[in-house]
């Protein structure tokens, strides 16, 4: 059993390249905190708590640490990098506006923590990234000492951007919960690719009804609902929706522009059969496409 504890690298996230920044809070001094980031949240709690050896040197004498929450969904690994950075440097992070930078030092006291992640989940930069939360002690079950108030009155989940999924429980729940989500998203995708190649008709963006290539997988995203056999350019989806958007946030004083169309997308409906599909969501089930499908692995046992 423990040998296993060696070999992060053999964990099941193959196909997904999960990368999470995590809040700390020592349970020694309760209103100090730590961010760090992770690909193993759980080994790296053990980790932090002398568990397991590792060079987590820095939080040894504040031991023993609980982990409150994780965010996740990064684009990649540098994002989850920068995102650490910030959370850790409120004050001087460049993502943040000035007025919000203003309103911090940059110190390790939990109720910062809070207010940071609030204010990066908001912020225009970063809401726009298809990220998301776990929770794992909840939050109104906090206190601030110093203040005598919880800490929802720092971190309000009910007010963040519908973008982000947040989810709730212990890790092992987490690692359950994100297994399945993952499993299912390689079913749709292998299943779809197979129908789609099967015989050679050719398949047409539903969009501009232009022929898609089944093998370029970076050029096309398929529906995210298992009964929905649409798939959609890339670029024809994203267009789609940030013209919606645009013109969802169009007013009288303010008519839509097609300048003032977001590049990014950040969700919308399938033009099909209307599910609601985040577009991060969309985006990880392209690229677990096509590195599964690179392999040529088969993972479909149930
Ligand atoms: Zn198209
Ligand atoms: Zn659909």
């Amino acid at each position: 059993m423990a040998e296993k504890e060696n070999h992060p690298e053999t964990s099941d996230s193959k196909y997904e390249e999960f990368y999470c920044c995590y809040l700390l809070r020592s349970l020694k001094y309760k209103q100090t905190s730590y961010i760090g980031s992770t690909n193993d949240p759980k080994r790296r709690l053990r980790q932090h708590n002398g568990e397991i050896a590792s060079g987590a040197k820095k939080t040894t004498n504040k031991r023993p640490w609980e982990m409150i929450l994780f965010v996740y969904g990064f684009p990649n690994h540098v994002a989850a990098l920068q995102f650490e950075w910030s959370w850790q440097n409120p004050s001087k992070t460049r993502r943040l506006h000035l007025k919000d930078r203003q309103e911090f030092h940059d110190d390790n006291k939990l109720s910062t923590s809070f207010k940071a992640l609030s204010k990066m989940l908001k912020d225009k930069f970063w809401s726009r990234w298809p990220l998301h939360l776990h929770i794992l002690i909840p939050i109104e079950s906090i206190i601030i000492q110093q203040m005598k108030i919880d800490a929802t009155k720092f971190f309000d989940i009910k007010n963040l951007s519908k973008n982000i999924r947040v989810t709730n429980g212990n890790l092992d729940d987490f690692n359950n919960y994100h297994k399945g989500f993952i499993r299912k998203i390689i079913r749709n995708e292998y299943l779809k690719f197979l129908d789609h190649t099967k015989n050679d008709l050719p398949y047409y963006c539903n969009l501009c009804l232009e022929n898609i290539n089944f093998n370029n997988h970076k050029d096309y995203l398929n529906c995210l609902n298992m009964n929905c056999n649409m798939s959609y350019h890339i670029t024809c989806l994203a267009k789609k929706f940030t013209k919606i958007e645009a013109l969802e946030n169009s007013t009288f004083n303010e008519p839509y522009n097609e300048l003032n169309e977001e590049i990014l997308p950040i969700n919308g409906k399938c033009p099909n059969c209307n599910t609601f599909l985040l577009w991060g969501d969309l985006i990880q089930a392209m690229m677990i496409r096509e590195k599964y499908i690179q392999d040529d692995l088969i993972l479909l046992n149930e």
